[in-house]
């Protein structure tokens, strides 16, 4: 058993408690929280200076790109970060799988204990059933052509199926509303079964997706129709949220929200990548638009990041929002952990393991820069 104390505890579900001190287990359990050092005295007290909160939950991520860390220019825009991405299959394999684990090492060095993870290949399962970390894997789905998309279909449930059997969570999940024609979205739903908590679509990440549904013109359009893409992509939807309507009352994380506006937001979970933003499209989301309940944050990958650091994208928003301090830990901790359905992560409750992160960089009530 160890009893943990520092200046204050951040336990999420209560307020901060001052100098509380946190119980937990030699398996990681939390079993009591003490509002005062006093009732504890009999007990060895480990002090810390700091705060003390539960483990990060990056919402959302793509470790399989990890081995493109630095390839895409910073600010030159999202379809130039596309092509960039394309050299994805330039590396080894054994250049993949590395650079695989040494993102998942950093992610635990940052205190993150779950991770939304999109994923396009089966290359980041045998590090996944390594059990270092939590995954909930999306699996992503996208085809512009009508006359492919049945094979493409039939590919992700076989993707899908492969990290079932190996014990992992995965739902088939839509790429974005521009990659994913009505009839795609479609099978994507009827895919769903009891072992589908929730899907993760990419929305607004570009002004330019907007101008595609509202006015049927911009450089997404040109693009998508340089490809002979199908039309029914942006003739069937008038707005962008009007793919939403598709998704029949699933449980959806919305990732990015760049450039959504107030009167768009839904009861759906929203997940930030604030650095991921900054580096594609040096662009922010309006954060006062959000529900601080429904709010999450991610990463992005090594490809449009160079950190995979819940506490640096934390910072970035503190300097963009108006969130205080237990406002930033919970779209950390806890609304990640609601959000992909980890129910003992998120919070200090007794019970739950959901990690233990201290936080030495702070003062006055903020996040501090980091070292
Ligand atoms: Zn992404």
């Amino acid at each position: 058993m160890r009893y943990l104390s520092a200046n204050y505890l951040f336990p999420l579900h209560i307020s901060p408690i001052k100098e509380g001190v946190l119980q937990i287990s030699d398996e990681g359990e939390i079993v009591n929280i003490f509002r005062n050092r006093s009732e504890v005295l009999q007990y060895k007290l480990e002090i810390f200076e700091g705060i003390l909160c539960p483990g990060f939950v990056n919402a959302h991520c793509h470790l399989e790109l990890s081995h493109l860390l630095g390839i895409a220019e910073k600010g030159r825009g999202f379809l130039d970060f596309l092509e960039a991405i394309q050299q994805r299959n330039s590396s080894t394999e054994i250049e993949k799988q590395n650079a695989i684990e040494k993102a998942e090492q950093e992610m635990i060095a940052n205190g993150i204990v779950a991770v939304g993870d999109i994923c396009n290949t089966t290359d980041t399962l045998l590090q996944k059933q390594k059990g270092n970390l939590l995954y909930y894997n999306f699996i992503e789905t996208f085809g512009i052509h009508e006359n492919k998309i049945d094979i493409i279909f039939t590919q992700s449930m076989e993707l899908r199926n492969e990290f079932r059997t190996a014990g992992q969570k995965a739902t088939i999940s839509p790429h974005a509303p521009y990659s994913v024609p009505p009839s795609l979205m479609k099978k994507i739903i009827e895919s769903f079964d009891d072992r589908d908590e929730l899907l993760s679509i990419h929305m607004q990440e570009t002004k330019e997706e907007n101008q595609l549904f509202e006015n049927k013109e911009g450089y997404f359009f040109d693009w998508l129709n340089g490809m002979s893409a199908d039309v029914s992509i942006w003739e069937s939807r008038k707005k962008l949220i009007d793919v939403l309507k598709e998704l029949k009352n699933k449980k959806i994380l919305l990732v990015h929200n760049t450039f959504t506006k107030k009167k768009e937001i839904t009861e759906n979970y929203y997940c930030t990548c604030p650095k991921a933003n900054l580096y594609i499209e040096n662009a922010m989301p309006d954060y006062s638009i959000f529900d601080t309940d429904k709010l999450c944050v991610g990463t992005d990958s090594l490809a449009s990041n160079n950190s995979l650091s819940i506490l640096e994208e934390l910072k970035i928003i503190q300097e963009n929002s108006h969130f205080d301090l237990n406002t930033l830990l919970k779209i950390a901790s806890k609304n990640g952990a609601e959000a992909l359905g980890f129910e003992s992560l998120g919070t200090f409750e007794n019970g739950k393991k959901p990690g233990v992160n201290l936080i030495i960089n702070f003062s006055d009530n903020k996040i501090t820069n980091l070292i």
